[in-house]
């Protein structure tokens, strides 16, 4: 028997019709270039959103075609997000931060017809375009005036685009199963793959990024969003805060400026702040250096690559910031799990909270999680036992978009294999303990390179720290400790060794230790442990040829 309720379709029109309708008067503040501060309210956006759609439809683009955008968070890349999305077309964002020929074969693998880019990237672009076969030209995200100069034969302002076009347009009822949004994993292996979400998808995912021991949205809040728009939808923020009628506050360029970042939570009174741990590292860094405070930030959301203690620490402790640590990835939209205390965690004694605290987080409702060892057996959730970390649910990728080799991640029973590794304690809290490659197999153990990464990032002199395999004759392989020493810091192998001691299994503690300048970073700002592998992974060590 069917229910009789209205079968309405979950669609992004939605958000921005009740949006518009419920907080028009909400700002969205953006950063733009020279770093100059724009305001705008949604009814200005979304007037300016159905201007676009109207000049859309006049440059020929048709329902489920692709539009690339190589963009900051800004309020005209909102207006692309809703424009693309509710006209029926795809808003494809790619990450300007990729290899440039990763940029290519994204923008022809997914055939943008049109690409919406700022300024900045001019000179990419214009480097890019022999080679380019989709795209029919580029909108610089600009007004007339500041058009940059390339040899692209098509281009186009954004503000003279919209101009002239009409202010209503008729959005069209789409199906909520159609695609609304496509974002490729940087894929450290093989090609990107292209992560297509829907319209579905989409909206029940930003519910539950609202939920209050998710993100907790709410309409008081102000949120400074450090995800970038072209990297997993900004974590859902361009969603969920009009949802809830929250303001916005999109730093553009700036986003990794941290003297910008606690600029604009001292003039705008953020509340709350999402973003990766080289963010938050530098952004610490920089309040302990100018004795500046992050001005009224109640929380903070740590994701994307794990979060060290030391940082949740230091801005628990020092500025009395709320700490959340949260997981997820491209293939989910990206939540995945969220820490926030639960009766059974705040019932334990206080000293194990930050044991609890530190770990990813929670299934949220919408995502099953399970671990399983390699016969695909399930594993039991006991805080102690790791396995392969997998999942499934309504905003969980089902399939990659036109994949051009097999995909063993998308299982026969229906589940997609993250490549992570993570114990899930009886809580239900799950921790990372490794992504599946970058484990360090000793002697039929496993050695988590994020724990001994964590334990060393607590030392006050260490800036940064990473950890790779190197082989080894007798253990298969063992832990190479890579530091980049805070400035000025003498700090030696035997006294991180000595500061590793209590905190880490014995047989975890590495033989040798570099000190290096700089540690990579991927795309996405995660460390570069590719990169570290090719330059340090054949690094001899102490004592290994005698064994
Ligand atoms: P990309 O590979 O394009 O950078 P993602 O952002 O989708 O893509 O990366 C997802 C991966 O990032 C996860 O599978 C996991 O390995 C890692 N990750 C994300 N959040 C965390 C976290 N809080 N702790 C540890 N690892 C994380």
């Amino acid at each position: 028997m069917h229910g009789l309720m209205m079968g309405d379709q979950l669609l992004v029109t939605n958000i921005m019709r009740f949006a518009d309708r419920n907080f028009p008067d909400t700002e969205i503040v953006s950063v733009i270039g020279g770093h100059s501060v724009h305001r705008c309210t949604y009814a200005d956006a979304f007037k300016r959103t159905r201007r676009l759609a109207n000049a859309l439809r006049t440059l020929g683009l048709q329902e489920g075609d692709r539009i690339g955008t190589l963009a900051w968070n800004d309020f005209r890349h909102f207006e692309i997000y809703y424009a693309a999305s509710c006209s029926g077309a795809v808003c494809h964002t790619v990450n300007p931060r990729l290899f440039p020929e990763q940029i290519a074969y994204i923008v022809d693998h997914a055939q943008d017809q049109w690409i919406f880019a700022d300024p900045m990237f001019a000179d990419l672009l214009d480097s890019l375009w022999p080679t380019l076969q989709s795209p029919q030209g580029v909108i610089f995200l600009t007004d007339a005036d500041h058009v940059p100069d390339t040899g692209i034969p098509r281009v186009l302002d954004y503000e003279s685009l919209i101009a002239e076009q009409d202010e209503q347009f008729d959005w069209p009822d789409l199906d909520e199963r159609s695609a609304s949004a496509l974002c490729y994993t940087s894929g450290t292996t093989g090609h990107p793959k292209g992560v297509l979400y829907d319209h579905r998808s989409t909206i029940i995912h930003a519910y539950a990024a609202c939920m209050p021991d998710v993100m907790g949205l709410a309409n008081r809040d102000t949120v400074l969003a450090v995800v970038p728009m072209f990297h997993a939808n900004a974590w859902s923020l361009p969603y969920a805060c009009p949802m809830v009628g929250a303001r916005m506050v999109l730093p553009g360029p700036a986003m990794g400026d941290p003297a910008m970042l606690a600029d604009l939570m001292d003039s705008e009174s953020v509340t709350a702040t999402m973003g990766v741990p080289t963010v938050w590292l530098s952004l610490l860094a920089y309040l302990r250096e100018s004795g500046r405070r992050p001005g009224d930030l109640e929380r903070m959301v740590v994701g994307g690559a794990a979060c060290p203690r030391s940082l949740m620490e230091a801005f628990q402790d020092e500025y009395g910031v709320r700490v959340h640590h949260s997981w997820g990835m491209t293939e989910m939209s990206p939540l995945g799990v969220f820490n926030s205390p639960t009766r059974g965690a705040l019932s334990l004694p206080p000293e194990q909270h930050p044991d609890i605290r530190i770990k990813q987080g929670r299934g949220v409702f919408g995502v099953e999680m399970r671990i399983v060892d390699e016969n695909s057996d399930e594993l039991p959730w006991d805080g102690v036992t790791s396995g392969a970390l997998q999942v499934r649910g309504p905003w969980v990728c089902g399939e990659y978009f036109q994949p051009d080799e097999p995909d063993p991640a998308h299982l026969e029973d229906g589940w997609f294999d993250t490549g992570d590794v993570a114990t899930i304690d009886r809580l239900g809290f799950m921790q990372i303990t490794d992504r599946a490659k970058d484990v360090i197999k000793s002697g039929g153990e496993w050695i988590s390179s994020i724990g001994l990464e964590n334990a060393t990032m607590g030392h006050p002199e260490v800036a940064e720290a990473a950890v790779i395999a190197v082989p080894h004759p007798k253990w298969s392989e063992r832990p190479l400790l890579l530091i980049v020493r805070r400035e000025g810091s003498e700090l030696s192998r035997e006294t991180i060794l000595q500061w590793l001691e209590p905190m880490v299994a014995r047989w975890w503690l590495p033989e040798e230790v570099l000190f290096i300048d700089e540690i990579p970073h991927t795309a996405t700002g995660k460390i570069a442990k590719t990169e570290l592998r090719q330059r340090y992974g054949r690094h001899p060590l102490p004592g290994a040829s005698t064994e």
